[in-house]
Protein backbone atom coordinates (compact mmCIF):
# COMPACT_ATOMS: atom_id res chain seq x y z
CA UNK A 1 0.00 0.00 0.00
CA UNK A 2 1.48 3.39 -0.80
CA UNK A 3 1.59 6.03 2.03
CA UNK A 4 -0.93 8.13 0.47
CA UNK A 5 -3.13 5.50 0.39
CA UNK A 6 -2.96 4.45 4.01
CA UNK A 7 -2.89 8.02 4.99
CA UNK A 8 -6.28 8.27 3.08
CA UNK A 9 -7.61 5.17 4.75
CA UNK A 10 -6.70 6.21 7.81
CA UNK A 11 -8.54 9.99 6.86
CA UNK A 12 -11.85 7.48 5.94
CA UNK A 13 -11.05 5.65 9.28
CA UNK A 14 -10.67 8.57 11.50
CA UNK A 15 -13.90 10.21 10.31
CA UNK A 16 -16.34 7.25 11.25
CA UNK A 17 -14.57 6.32 14.41
CA UNK A 18 -13.04 3.36 13.51
CA UNK A 19 -9.28 4.00 14.40
CA UNK A 20 -8.66 4.28 17.92
CA UNK A 21 -5.61 6.56 17.81
CA UNK A 22 -3.96 4.92 20.81
CA UNK A 23 0.17 5.51 21.48
CA UNK A 24 0.83 2.14 19.51
CA UNK A 25 -0.73 3.20 16.48
CA UNK A 26 0.65 6.90 16.47
CA UNK A 27 3.96 4.94 16.73
CA UNK A 28 3.04 2.52 13.93
CA UNK A 29 2.82 5.95 11.92
CA UNK A 30 5.89 7.58 12.97
CA UNK A 31 8.65 6.10 14.21
CA UNK A 32 10.21 9.11 15.46
CA UNK A 33 7.36 9.96 17.79
CA UNK A 34 8.09 7.71 20.55
CA UNK A 35 6.32 8.44 23.73
CA UNK A 36 8.54 9.90 26.21
CA UNK A 37 7.81 10.17 29.65
CA UNK A 38 5.68 7.47 29.95
CA UNK A 39 2.50 8.56 30.85
CA UNK A 40 0.28 7.01 32.23
CA UNK A 41 4.05 6.08 34.09
CA UNK A 42 4.63 2.68 34.61
CA UNK A 43 4.36 1.84 38.41
CA UNK A 44 6.02 -1.59 37.72
CA UNK A 45 9.67 0.19 36.85
CA UNK A 46 10.26 1.59 40.31
CA UNK A 47 13.45 3.63 40.65
CA UNK A 48 14.62 7.39 41.54
CA UNK A 49 17.70 9.35 39.51
CA UNK A 50 20.11 9.75 42.35
CA UNK A 51 21.24 13.03 40.60
CA UNK A 52 18.11 14.91 40.42
CA UNK A 53 15.02 12.82 41.31
CA UNK A 54 12.80 11.53 38.97
CA UNK A 55 11.61 8.94 38.71
CA UNK A 56 12.00 5.79 36.39
CA UNK A 57 8.17 5.20 35.59
CA UNK A 58 8.04 7.69 34.25
CA UNK A 59 11.19 8.41 32.24
CA UNK A 60 12.62 4.62 32.22
CA UNK A 61 13.32 5.18 28.16
CA UNK A 62 16.52 7.07 29.29
CA UNK A 63 17.61 5.00 32.18
CA UNK A 64 20.71 3.85 33.45
CA UNK A 65 22.04 1.88 36.25
CA UNK A 66 26.12 2.12 37.30
CA UNK A 67 28.34 1.56 40.05
CA UNK A 68 31.10 3.29 41.75
CA UNK A 69 33.16 2.66 45.36
CA UNK A 70 29.85 4.14 46.99
CA UNK A 71 27.60 0.86 45.40
CA UNK A 72 24.92 0.57 43.01
CA UNK A 73 23.07 3.96 41.60
CA UNK A 74 20.47 4.86 39.37
CA UNK A 75 19.93 7.79 37.53
CA UNK A 76 17.14 9.09 34.55
CA UNK A 77 19.98 10.06 31.75
CA UNK A 78 23.24 10.36 29.89
CA UNK A 79 22.37 14.28 31.09
CA UNK A 80 22.33 12.87 34.66
CA UNK A 81 25.12 10.33 34.15
CA UNK A 82 27.78 12.73 32.75
CA UNK A 83 26.87 14.93 35.57
CA UNK A 84 27.92 12.75 37.96
CA UNK A 85 30.58 11.56 36.32
CA UNK A 86 32.46 14.96 36.17
CA UNK A 87 31.25 15.80 39.91
CA UNK A 88 32.47 12.60 41.34
CA UNK A 89 35.79 12.76 39.12
CA UNK A 90 35.24 8.61 39.11
CA UNK A 91 34.58 6.59 36.20
CA UNK A 92 31.47 4.82 36.25
CA UNK A 93 31.43 0.62 36.37
CA UNK A 94 29.08 -1.82 35.05
CA UNK A 95 26.90 0.66 33.20
CA UNK A 96 23.49 -0.55 31.73
CA UNK A 97 20.94 1.38 29.39
CA UNK A 98 17.23 1.25 28.71
CA UNK A 99 16.32 0.43 24.94
CA UNK A 100 14.24 3.71 24.10
CA UNK A 101 11.93 1.90 22.40
CA UNK A 102 11.26 -1.08 25.12
CA UNK A 103 11.79 0.82 28.25
CA UNK A 104 11.74 -2.51 30.02
CA UNK A 105 15.06 -3.90 28.74
CA UNK A 106 18.50 -2.86 29.72
CA UNK A 107 21.49 -3.88 28.43
CA UNK A 108 25.70 -3.11 28.97
CA UNK A 109 26.45 0.47 27.79
CA UNK A 110 29.28 -1.87 25.73
CA UNK A 111 26.59 -3.42 23.60
CA UNK A 112 24.45 -0.76 22.79
CA UNK A 113 24.11 2.10 19.93
CA UNK A 114 23.25 5.85 20.48
CA UNK A 115 21.45 8.55 18.43
CA UNK A 116 22.63 11.90 18.99
CA UNK A 117 20.50 14.61 17.99
CA UNK A 118 17.60 13.47 16.43
CA UNK A 119 14.38 14.38 16.74
CA UNK A 120 13.53 12.20 19.68
CA UNK A 121 13.04 13.84 23.05
CA UNK A 122 15.49 13.48 25.12
CA UNK A 123 16.01 13.96 29.41
CA UNK A 124 17.30 17.03 30.63
CA UNK A 125 18.85 17.66 27.21
CA UNK A 126 17.81 19.30 23.69
CA UNK A 127 19.89 17.04 22.20
CA UNK A 128 18.38 13.43 23.15
CA UNK A 129 20.57 9.95 22.94
CA UNK A 130 18.57 7.35 22.93
CA UNK A 131 20.32 3.92 23.27
CA UNK A 132 19.55 0.80 21.06
CA UNK A 133 20.35 -2.92 20.64
CA UNK A 134 22.29 -3.15 17.53
CA UNK A 135 23.58 -0.97 15.50
CA UNK A 136 21.15 -1.60 12.83
CA UNK A 137 18.34 -0.71 15.22
CA UNK A 138 20.23 2.52 15.63
CA UNK A 139 20.92 3.14 11.84
CA UNK A 140 17.06 2.58 11.11
CA UNK A 141 16.03 5.12 13.48
CA UNK A 142 18.65 7.89 12.53
CA UNK A 143 17.78 7.35 8.88
CA UNK A 144 14.13 8.14 9.55
CA UNK A 145 14.36 10.66 12.52
CA UNK A 146 17.60 12.34 12.20
CA UNK A 147 20.75 12.29 14.15
CA UNK A 148 24.40 9.82 13.99
CA UNK A 149 24.99 6.90 15.63
CA UNK A 150 27.80 6.58 18.26
CA UNK A 151 29.04 4.32 21.34
CA UNK A 152 28.86 5.11 24.54
CA UNK A 153 32.00 6.86 25.15
CA UNK A 154 31.13 9.09 22.55
CA UNK A 155 27.37 9.89 23.55
CA UNK A 156 28.88 10.49 27.37
CA UNK A 157 31.47 13.14 25.97
CA UNK A 158 29.05 14.66 24.22
CA UNK A 159 26.65 14.64 27.43
CA UNK A 160 29.94 15.85 29.58
CA UNK A 161 30.18 19.00 27.00
CA UNK A 162 26.40 20.11 27.44
CA UNK A 163 26.30 19.86 31.03
CA UNK A 164 26.82 23.06 32.65
CA UNK A 165 24.56 24.65 29.80
CA UNK A 166 22.10 22.35 30.24
CA UNK A 167 21.83 23.09 34.12
CA UNK A 168 21.13 26.51 33.90
CA UNK A 169 17.62 26.13 32.00
CA UNK A 170 17.00 22.88 34.33
CA UNK A 171 17.58 25.22 37.76
CA UNK A 172 14.86 27.93 35.72
CA UNK A 173 12.79 25.02 34.79
CA UNK A 174 13.02 23.42 38.53
CA UNK A 175 11.76 26.91 39.73
CA UNK A 176 8.80 27.48 37.37
CA UNK A 177 7.28 23.83 38.19
CA UNK A 178 7.38 24.30 41.88
CA UNK A 179 9.95 21.58 42.22
CA UNK A 180 12.14 24.49 44.01
CA UNK A 181 10.49 26.81 45.85
CA UNK A 182 12.49 29.91 47.55
CA UNK A 183 11.48 29.89 51.41
CA UNK A 184 9.34 33.24 52.13
CA UNK A 185 11.24 36.18 54.18
CA UNK A 186 9.62 36.67 57.20
CA UNK A 187 7.02 33.78 56.39
CA UNK A 188 8.57 30.15 56.58
CA UNK A 189 9.77 28.81 59.36
CA UNK A 190 12.39 26.51 59.90
CA UNK A 191 10.43 23.31 61.43
CA UNK A 192 12.88 22.07 63.94
CA UNK A 193 14.42 25.36 65.36
CA UNK A 194 11.49 28.02 64.39
CA UNK A 195 13.85 30.56 62.61
CA UNK A 196 13.50 31.84 59.15
CA UNK A 197 15.42 29.72 56.35
CA UNK A 198 15.51 33.17 54.02
CA UNK A 199 17.56 34.93 56.35
CA UNK A 200 19.95 32.29 55.65
CA UNK A 201 21.36 31.74 51.61
CA UNK A 202 24.05 30.01 52.33
CA UNK A 203 22.76 27.16 54.49
CA UNK A 204 19.41 26.62 53.86
CA UNK A 205 17.62 23.79 52.44
CA UNK A 206 14.29 22.28 51.49
CA UNK A 207 12.51 18.62 51.41
CA UNK A 208 9.69 18.43 48.99
CA UNK A 209 6.87 15.49 49.95
CA UNK A 210 5.19 13.50 47.41
CA UNK A 211 1.97 15.76 48.18
CA UNK A 212 4.01 18.48 47.50
CA UNK A 213 4.23 19.52 51.03
CA UNK A 214 7.31 21.56 51.54
CA UNK A 215 9.64 22.05 54.17
CA UNK A 216 12.24 24.42 54.29
CA UNK A 217 14.98 24.23 56.97
CA UNK A 218 17.91 27.17 58.38
CA UNK A 219 20.57 24.82 57.85
CA UNK A 220 21.48 21.11 57.00
CA UNK A 221 21.96 20.24 60.69
CA UNK A 222 18.36 20.80 60.86
CA UNK A 223 17.53 18.88 57.56
CA UNK A 224 19.20 16.01 59.05
CA UNK A 225 17.50 16.77 62.68
CA UNK A 226 14.30 16.49 60.91
CA UNK A 227 14.99 13.28 58.34
CA UNK A 228 16.50 11.31 61.76
CA UNK A 229 12.54 11.79 63.02
CA UNK A 230 10.21 14.18 61.11
CA UNK A 231 7.49 13.23 63.50
CA UNK A 232 9.76 15.30 66.39
CA UNK A 233 8.91 18.36 64.35
CA UNK A 234 5.54 18.24 62.65
CA UNK A 235 1.98 16.26 62.76
CA UNK A 236 1.65 15.23 59.28
CA UNK A 237 3.58 11.61 58.36
CA UNK A 238 6.55 12.82 56.14
CA UNK A 239 7.43 10.60 53.21
CA UNK A 240 10.57 12.48 51.69
CA UNK A 241 10.74 12.72 47.60
CA UNK A 242 13.02 15.49 46.66
CA UNK A 243 15.55 17.08 48.50
CA UNK A 244 17.69 20.54 48.00
CA UNK A 245 20.58 21.72 49.53
CA UNK A 246 22.95 24.82 49.23
CA UNK A 247 26.24 24.60 46.30
CA UNK A 248 28.36 26.41 49.29
CA UNK A 249 30.62 26.95 46.50
CA UNK A 250 28.50 28.49 43.74
CA UNK A 251 25.36 29.27 45.68
CA UNK A 252 23.01 26.89 43.43
CA UNK A 253 20.33 24.72 44.83
CA UNK A 254 21.92 21.07 43.79
CA UNK A 255 20.10 17.57 44.81
CA UNK A 256 20.80 16.50 48.70
CA UNK A 257 21.42 12.76 47.40
CA UNK A 258 24.46 13.90 44.92
CA UNK A 259 26.21 16.60 46.92
CA UNK A 260 29.52 15.92 48.66
CA UNK A 261 28.95 17.25 52.41
CA UNK A 262 31.87 18.53 54.57
CA UNK A 263 31.20 17.36 57.98
CA UNK A 264 33.25 18.31 61.49
CA UNK A 265 34.61 21.95 59.64
CA UNK A 266 35.47 25.17 61.12
CA UNK A 267 32.90 26.15 59.18
CA UNK A 268 29.57 27.16 61.19
CA UNK A 269 26.54 28.35 60.11
CA UNK A 270 22.90 28.88 61.42
CA UNK A 271 22.98 25.92 64.03
CA UNK A 272 27.20 25.52 65.04
CA UNK A 273 28.17 22.35 63.57
CA UNK A 274 26.65 21.89 60.05
CA UNK A 275 27.08 19.15 56.97
CA UNK A 276 28.74 21.51 54.39
CA UNK A 277 27.52 20.84 50.75
CA UNK A 278 29.01 20.71 47.44
CA UNK A 279 28.38 19.52 43.90
CA UNK A 280 31.90 18.42 43.27
CA UNK A 281 34.07 16.46 45.09
CA UNK A 282 37.42 17.96 44.46
CA UNK A 283 35.71 21.40 45.85
CA UNK A 284 34.41 19.61 48.98
CA UNK A 285 37.77 18.04 49.13
CA UNK A 286 39.84 21.17 48.84
CA UNK A 287 37.48 23.11 51.63
CA UNK A 288 38.25 20.08 54.07
CA UNK A 289 41.65 20.60 53.32
CA UNK A 290 41.81 24.04 54.13
CA UNK A 291 39.02 24.07 56.80
CA UNK A 292 39.20 20.54 58.23
CA UNK A 293 36.59 17.98 58.38
CA UNK A 294 35.98 14.79 55.98
CA UNK A 295 34.47 14.62 52.84
CA UNK A 296 30.98 12.04 52.98
CA UNK A 297 28.36 11.18 50.28
CA UNK A 298 24.62 12.03 51.23
CA UNK A 299 24.48 8.16 52.25
CA UNK A 300 26.62 8.99 55.01
CA UNK A 301 25.49 12.34 56.13
CA UNK A 302 23.51 11.93 59.69
CA UNK A 303 22.43 14.38 62.47
CA UNK A 304 24.75 12.60 64.67
CA UNK A 305 27.81 12.56 62.48
CA UNK A 306 27.22 16.32 62.07
CA UNK A 307 27.15 17.11 65.68
CA UNK A 308 29.80 14.89 66.52
ZN1 LIG B 1 18.28 12.61 36.74
ZN1 LIG C 1 16.59 25.38 61.75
Amino acid sequence: MTVDRREFLEKLLLGTGLLWLSPANLLAQDPCAVQHPLMPPNPALKGQCHNCGMTRPMWARTWFTYENAAGAHEVCSLHCLAEVTLMSGEDPKRVMVALYQDPDKMIPVEAAYFVIGSKAKGTMTMTSKPAFASRADAAAFAAQCGGTVAQFPEALAVAQKSVAAENQKIAQNRKRKGKIVEPVADQDRCPVCGMYPARYPQHKSQLQTRDKTIYHFCSTQCLFTFLKQPKDHVEASVMPFLIWVVDFEGGQWIYAKSAYYVVGSKQYGPMGKEAIPFRSRSSAESFAAQHGGKVLPYGQVNHDAIIA
